[in-house]
C-alpha cells in the first residue's frame, strides 16, 4: 500500500514536474533565455527518476536531434520511449544556434529541393504541426520572414542556374529568371557588373529563428514523454548476437550489435557520474562530432562492414552582423552573390549578416582573425556588389562550425549497413536547419517503417561512399 501511494505520488509529482517544464520551455522561448535552468526539463536527482533504458537514444539535441524526438513521438506518442542525451545544455556551441536561419529551394538536387518544399510547409504551419493534443496551449511562433533568395550567376554560371531554375519549377518552386536588365529595374541599388543571370525565389523562400523552432520541437517532445539527460557521451557496450558470414574473406566473426551507452551524466546538484543507458536503437545527431561519435562505434576502423568513416568535420565560419542605415533594409532579398557571398537583412534599423564561405580548403584550420578576414575578403566583395554600403561598419561577429560533409556536401540520412540499428542524420554542410523538419521525419519513418515513406531520400544513405554513388548539388553555400 505504501508502495503504490508512493507510486501515485511519483506520478502526479511526474505530471506537475512534466507541466512546469513545458510552461518553463515556452516562457523561456518567448523571452528568449537561453539558459539550462529553464530549458531543461529534467536535470535528474537520483537514480530512482534515472531513465536506465530506453527504445530510442538520441545522442545531441540540436535542431535534428530534437526534430528526429518530435517524429518519433508525432508517429508514435507513448509508445516509444525515447531519451535524449546533450553535453552542452546551453546550446553554447550547437551548430544550430550559430546559424543565419535561412530557408530556399535554390537547390540543383531533387531531394533538397523536397527537403526544402517540406520544410516551408512545416514552418509556415507550425501551429498545427505543434498543436499539444487536449490543451490550451499555444504553440510559440517560428519568426518565419517571407524574403526570396536572389542567386546571381556570371557568364561560367549562367547554364547551371538555368538547369536548376528548370528543375526547381518542375517540382512546384516559384524560382523566377531575372536578366541583367530585370535584375537592375527589380534591385537598383545592385551593382549588376559580371552578372550575366540572376534566379529569384518568390515563394517560400527566407528565414526563421532556429531557436523557436528548437523549443517548439521540444516542447512537443517533452509533452509526450521525451527524457532529456544533461550528460556526455563516451562510448558504448556491445551486445554479442552471434555470428556473421563475410562473403568477401569467407571469415566467421562474431557479430555484436550496441546496445548500452557510457555517459558521464550531470546531475541537478552538479556532480558528474558515470551512467549506462540500455538501448534498442541509437540515433547519432551530435553535428559537428557525429564522426567522433561513430568512432567510438569504430566505423572508420577499417574491420569488417565498418571499413569507412563517416565523413564529417567542423568547418569554420564567420557571420557578421554590420550596420549600414543607406542600405536597402526591406529590399533585401537574402543575396547569394556569384562569390559565394551570402547576405540578408537581420532587423529594420539598417543591420544585416553577412558570411562568405572560403573558396579555399585552408580556412578550416581554425583562425581567430575574423577583423582580418573580413576586411580582405568580404568588404571588396560587399562594397563592389552594394555601392550603398561604402560607410558599413561591422558591429558583432560569430563563430559557428558547419557539420560539414567532406566528400559530397550533402546530408547522411539512414541506417548505417553494418550497425543497424544505428542511424545517422548529420553532414548537412551549412542547409541542416531548413532540412531539419524532413530529416528527423525521414528518420522517424525509417525506424518505423524500415524504409522512407513520404520522401524518399535513400541517395543520402552512408552505403554511397563505398559504393561510390555520391550525389552533389550545385548550388551548396
Ligand atoms: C554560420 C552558419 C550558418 C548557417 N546557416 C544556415 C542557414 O541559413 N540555413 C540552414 O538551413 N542551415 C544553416 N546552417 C547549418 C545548420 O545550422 C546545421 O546544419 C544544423 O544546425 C545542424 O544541426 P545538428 O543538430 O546536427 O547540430 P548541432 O546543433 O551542433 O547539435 C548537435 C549537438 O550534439 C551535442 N553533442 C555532440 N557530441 C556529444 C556527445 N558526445 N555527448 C552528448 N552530446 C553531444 C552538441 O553539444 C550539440 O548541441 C548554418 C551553420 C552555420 C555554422
Amino acid at each position: 500500500m505504501v508502495k503504490i501511494k508512493r507510486a501515485l505520488k511519483y506520478e502526479a509529482d511526474g505530471f506537475k514536474s512534466l507541466i512546469k517544464s513545458i510552461h518553463n520551455i515556452i516562457t523561456a522561448q518567448n523571452n528568449k533565455i537561453i539558459s539550462h535552468d529553464t530549458v531543461l526539463p529534467h536535470i535528474y536527482k537520483n537514480d530512482y527518476e534515472f531513465p536506465f533504458e530506453t527504445d530510442i537514444l538520441i545522442i545531441g539535441s540540436g535542431v535534428m536531434g530534437l526534430s528526429a524526438s518530435y517524429w518519433l513521438k508525432y508517429f508514435a506518442r507513448q509508445d516509444i520511449s525515447v531519451v535524449i542525451v546533450e553535453k552542452d545544455i546551453d546550446y553554447s556551441s550547437s551548430t544550430s544556434l550559430l546559424s543565419m536561419g535561412g530557408i530556399r529551394q535554390q537547390y540543383s538536387l531533387e531531394e533538397n529541393i523536397k527537403m526544402s518544399l517540406f520544410g516551408a510547409h512545416f514552418i509556415r504551419n507550425y501551429a498545427s504541426y505543434f498543436r499539444l493534443p487536449l490543451s490550451n496551449i499555444e504553440p510559440p511562433k517560428i519568426s518565419y520572414n517571407p524574403q526570396g533568395y536572389l542567386m546571381l550567376a556570371s557568364s561560367e554560371g549562367v547554364d547551371q542556374l538555368h538547369s536548376n531554375y528548370l528543375m526547381q519549377r518542375e517540382y512546384g518552386c516559384h524560382t523566377k529568371l531575372l536578366s541583367p536588365a530585370n535584375l537592375k529595374l527589380k534591385f537598383p541599388w545592385l551593382n549588376i557588373e559580371g552578372i550575366e543571370l540572376a534566379s529569384y525565389g518568390l515563394y517560400n523562400e527566407g528565414w526563421f529563428d532556429a531557436w523557436e523552432l528548437m523549443m517548439n520541437f521540444k516542447t512537443y517532445g517533452v509533452f509526450h514523454g521525451v527524457k532529456h539527460i544533461h550528460g556526455q557521451l563516451l562510448g558504448f557496450e556491445s551486445k554479442t548476437l552471434g555470428t556473421y558470414y563475410d562473403p568477401i574473406t569467407h571469415q566467421l566473426l562474431e557479430f555484436k550489435r550496441p546496445n548500452k551507452a557510457i555517459l558521464n551524466v550531470k546531475w541537478g546538484d552538479g556532480t558528474i557520474q558515470r551512467k549506462k543507458i540500455l538501448f534498442s536503437k541509437l540515433i547519432n545527431a551530435s553535428g559537428i562530432n557525429a564522426a567522433d561519435v561513430a568512432q567510438m562505434l569504430d566505423i572508420g576502423s577499417g574491420e569488417i562492414g565498418r571499413e569507412i568513416p563517416l565523413p564529417v568535420e567542423p568547418r569554420q565560419r564567420y557571420v557578421y552582423v554590420i550596420n549600414c542605415p543607406e542600405g536597402p533594409i526591406l529590399d533585401c532579398p537574402f543575396l547569394i552573390d556569384k562569390s559565394g557571398l551570402a547576405l540578408r537583412r537581420h532587423d529594420l534599423h539598417g543591420n544585416y549578416l553577412v558570411l562568405l564561405s572560403p573558396q579555399s580548403e585552408e580556412f578550416s584550420e581554425i583562425t581567430n582573425d575574423a577583423g582580418t578576414y573580413f576586411e580582405t575578403n568580404i568588404r571588396p566583395i560587399l562594397t563592389q556588389r552594394i555601392p550603398c554600403f561604402k560607410n558599413l561598419k561591422v558591429v558583432k561577429y560569430w563563430c559557428g562550425f558547419y557539420d560539414y560533409n567532406f566528400v559530397d556536401q550533402n546530408a547522411i540520412i539512414g541506417p548505417h549497413p553494418y550497425h543497424t540499428n544505428v542511424y545517422m542524420i548529420n553532414g548537412f554542410s551549412g542547409h541542416g536547419l531548413q532540412h531539419s523538419p524532413a530529416a528527423g521525419r525521414a528518420i522517424a519513418e525509417h525506424i518505423f517503417h524500415d524504409d522512407y515513406v513520404t520522401l524518399d531520400l535513400n541517395c543520402f544513405k552512408f552505403e554511397r561512399f563505398s559504393q561510390k554513388e555520391l550525389v552533389f548539388d550545385k548550388h551548396i553555400i
